[in-house]
């Protein structure tokens, strides 16, 4: 962390010629339980992880924006009034879409002084930790603080994913961004995704001696194509055959005539969404009466129904799941949006070493491609350094 901020200070003076007025952060985020919930408008608990998109910003005299990024060769310049979804391609859609997409929530783009921002990420690309609402989240904080537009938490949340949903062009929810403004140390955020009321609910994992391990298969997935856009048809089909608003206003007593009037495979997604929507209020439960030692089981059925209903899983991430539980881990599953990217495994630290070795091994054996594993634990939201 120090290290990304010192050279993220340096690196913005190199570039631009003078100090930043500022650091601001934001972490990915991993998700605990709740998978493709939040666009039927159910409940999602994702926890901010200790890896950071840190960026400097400095304010310049005239109305341009001007970006660099340790990921990118290229310094990305654009006028304010130039800003537009449409117009924006490539990386800089993120940071460039948050400050278009501030102007849509009422920022007054035409009053606003230009910034220089260089921002450096530990977030991993594209691995499920969403190092999208990373960038997006920092962009926002910093640019409501110097911008000085008082927009809440919640508020910008809701600018990161209009920037994603439209200077991207990626279908997501509104739980990444949540997680990674609204997170805190060593709770998960606990999101209502209909009402967007958002709860602190403490994991105790550190007391518990439990660890969060987290398996980057390496397989790369496609959000805004492809699998995701099918799964939302498949949900939105279900849940207008049903006669409800959205699958969150089924219960796990609305499958039998789901089963009735829904085709197989259409039934199969919307049994995913109305059982993993019960195991997060399950998990919630769990975590506040018995302590998260028992929510074990909860991560476990969430990666079957992923595999076997909503079948976004890949078989990387059935081997990283099936060897963690095989080596002690209290429960697993895959995490994200599917099709490739990583896996959680929560153990006792003693057990962590144990199920790395033995995953490694696996997938040697399987000649899949070495995985990436590190440790997570739930970290403070987006702020300013
Ligand atoms: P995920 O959110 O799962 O990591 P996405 O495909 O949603 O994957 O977002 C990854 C994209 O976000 C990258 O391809 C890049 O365009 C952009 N991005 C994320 N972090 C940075 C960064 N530090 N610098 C530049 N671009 C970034
Ligand atoms: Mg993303």
């Amino acid at each position: 962390m120090t290290d990304i901020r010192d050279d993220v200070a340096a690196t913005f003076t190199e570039l631009f010629g003078y100090e930043p007025s500022g650091l601001w952060s934001a972490p990915g985020r991993v998700n605990l339980i709740g998978e493709h919930t939040d666009y039927n408008e159910g409940f999602v608990l994702p926890l901010a992880i200790n890896r950071r998109t840190v960026l400097a910003l400095g304010i310049r005299d005239d109305a341009r924006i001007r970006i660099g990024s340790e990921f990118a060769d290229e310094v990305v310049e654009i006028a304010l009034d130039e800003l537009a979804p449409d117009h924006l391609a490539g990386w800089s859609a993120y940071p460039l879409g948050v400050a278009w997409a501030l102007g849509e929530h009422g920022a007054d783009l035409a009053a606003v002084p230009g910034v220089d921002i260089y921002l450096d990420s530990s977030v991993p690309v594209g691995a499920g930790l969403s190092s999208s609402a990373a960038i997006e989240s920092a962009v926002a904080i910093a640019l409501n603080d110097v911008w000085q537009l008082g927009f809440d938490r919640q508020t910008l949340a809701k600018v990161g994913q209009l920037a994603e949903n439209r200077a991207v062009g990626a279908p997501t929810g509104i739980m990444d961004q949540s997680a990674v403004l609204l997170g805190e140390r060593d709770a998960a955020v606990f999101l209502d995704c209909r009402s967007l009321n958002d709860e602190i609910v403490p994991l105790g994992f550190a007391e518990a001696d439990l660890q969060l391990l987290i398996i980057d298969t390496g397989v790369t997935h496609a959000h805004a194509t492809g699998g995701y856009a099918d799964r939302r048809k498949s949900c939105e089909a279900g849940a207008a055959t049903m006669g409800v608003k959205a699958l969150r206003d089924l219960t796990i007593d609305d499958l039998d005539r789901a089963r009735e009037v829904l085709d197989d495979e259409t039934f199969r997604r919307v049994r995913h969404v109305v059982t993993e929507d019960q195991r997060v209020l399950d998990t919630v439960r769990v975590l506040r009466e018995q302590g998260p030692r028992a929510i074990g089981e909860l991560l476990d059925a969430s990666h079957a129904s992923m595999r076997d209903d909503f079948e976004i899983s890949v078989p990387e991430l059935d081997l990283a799941v099936e060897t963690a539980q095989a080596n002690g881990a209290i429960g697993a599953r895959m995490t994200g949006g599917g099709f490739g990217g990583s896996a959680i495994a929560l153990a006792s630290s003693s057990d962590i070493s144990r199920i790395q070795v033995a995953i490694d091994g696996a997938f040697a054996e399987h000649a899949f491609q070495q995985p990436t594993m590190f440790v997570v634990t739930a970290s403070d939201g987006a702020s300013r350094e």
